[in-house]
């Protein structure tokens, strides 16, 4: 499942790159050049926008309509309508820069590496903030 985020929801960009979704973020598209890369590409269209949702589903581009800023709330609703079980597992994790899938780089101590830009990820209190706002995707 691929997803396309449109203007004002880049805050979720990093978060669905994390859960391991091919995920896209580009402020310069208007609405039609959204339309047009979710079909292409087959992604689902995140938005806030009831009227280019409205359009978007009659152009038959899958659409999650999003009326919250907040981050959980946001995946809890994008989890929902697409029925898919956000867990975060790092071994499926894209990098949050660019996209790209996560390599591990060693088991001990564990760290993964992005093969695209470089940047190196492990286990710190970064990522123990990260689990701990995932964790409560699936909590009441
Ligand atoms: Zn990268």
């Amino acid at each position: 499942m691929r997803f396309l985020l449109d203007t004002m929801l880049g805050h979720l960009l990093t978060w669905l790159r994390l859960l391991g979704y091919d995920t896209l973020y580009n402020e310069d598209l208007s609405d039609d050049e959204l339309l047009e890369t979710a079909k292409n590409e087959g992604r689902i269209l995140i938005t806030r926008d009831r009227d280019l949702a409205r359009k978007s589903v009659k152009h038959k581009v899958e659409t999650v309509l999003l009326d919250s800023t907040d981050v959980v709330e946001s995946l809890r609703k994008i989890q929902a309508e697409t029925r898919i079980s956000l867990i975060f597992d790092i071994d499926r994790s894209r990098c949050p820069d660019c996209n790209t899938p996560l390599e591990k780089l060693s088991t001990n101590p564990l760290r993964w590496r992005c093969v695209n830009c470089g940047k190196d990820y492990w286990r710190g209190r970064h990522w123990r903030n990260i689990s701990k706002t995932l964790e409560k995707l699936n909590q009441q």
